[in-house]
């Protein structure tokens, strides 16, 4: 810009950077999700997903390298946390999802790829609002969403912080197996996150997304399913039961189709809004929970 005074300019350099995250590989599952391998400039890696559905397109991104929640049914546990991504780089996935699909829109945003996005709060805060903000990209509250695995104090702060939906990962009715599932429930246990739950601020027609991933003979019992009924009905709740997506080492197994019908039933009796998602991508494991980045 030589219109601009050489200082001015100096200046400039000197406090900004424009930077493009680089797609290093886009890989096509047969279900039509695609995989992106997005990369920054110090070599850092994070895999962002694309989930085409015949009304929406929604991207699943990344928000730490790496986790260090250490989840045992999660692929991303397995990988050290290497760094927290900054504002520019959580958004830019989001920038280079349109780059790698560009006939359709992106209508949806879901912060579910790798990292624990309260734990790297400001950045993920910043970015959410950036994508809900009409001088940002404009998407709806309802479209953008937040997955915690339970960091209490942040929670409680994100209701104030943002507008953007948020979804709870719950994935137990008891302390025991939820922390054997997700550890930091030693820290922030169901009592403790459900209070949060129930205090979040919510408008008349939103509600929480709890999500209870299937694991078979861990949690997927007719007393499990009772139980997460007492625990949804105080809630405005909508539960996710999602498929378990098995990666190599890992411990448990997926509960087969029949049992995850049973268990959705004994919700739906009882009037808690349950739906049953399908796995999407996992044959270039894309799908919850595979995500690794580990191919250089
Ligand atoms: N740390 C955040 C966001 C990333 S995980 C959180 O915990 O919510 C996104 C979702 O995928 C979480 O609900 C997580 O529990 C789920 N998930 C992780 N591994 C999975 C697997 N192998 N199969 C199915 N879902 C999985």
């Amino acid at each position: 810009m030589t219109d601009i005074h050489r200082d001015f300019r100096a200046e400039l350099a000197r406090r900004f950077r424009l930077d493009r995250a680089r797609t290093v590989s886009v890989q096509s599952a047969s279900d039509g999700t695609r995989k992106l391998l997005v990369a920054f400039q110090d070599g850092a890696r994070v895999e962002a997903v694309l989930i085409p559905e015949p009304n929406r397109l929604t991207v699943c991104i990344s928000t730490q390298v790496g986790c260090s929640l250490n989840c045992t049914f999660c692929r991303t546990g397995t990988m050290r946390r290497e760094r927290d991504l900054e504002t520019w780089e959580i958004v830019e996935q989001v920038l280079a999802a349109r780059r790698a699909w560009p006939e359709r829109a992106v209508t949806n945003v879901v912060f579910m790829g790798m990292g624990e996005p309260l734990i790297n709060y400001d950045a993920t805060v910043r970015a959410a609002n950036i994508l809900i903000q009409d001088m940002g990209m404009n998407f709806s509250t309802r479209r953008v969403t937040i997955s915690t695995a339970g960091i209490v104090p942040a929670l409680r702060r994100l209701g104030r912080d943002t507008e953007v939906s948020v979804a709870i990962s719950l994935h137990a009715t008891t302390d025991e197996t939820r922390t054997r599932l997700v550890p930091v429930n030693k820290k922030y246990p169901l009592k403790d996150l459900l209070a949060a739950c129930r205090d979040y601020p919510l408008s008349n027609r939103r509600r929480i997304t709890y999500e209870y991933v299937m694991l078979r003979g861990v949690n997927d019992t007719p007393e499990d399913a009772r139980r997460l009924v007492g625990l949804m009905a105080p809630l405005k709740a909508h539960v996710n039961l999602i498929c378990f997506n098995p990666w190599e080492g890992c411990p448990y197994e997926p509960t087969p189709e029949p049992e995850i019908r049973a268990f959705q039933r004994v919700l739906l009796d009882a009037r808690v809004n349950t739906v049953v998602r399908r796995s999407r991508g996992q044959d270039i494991l894309a799908a919850c929970g595979q995500l690794k980045a580990a191919h250089s």
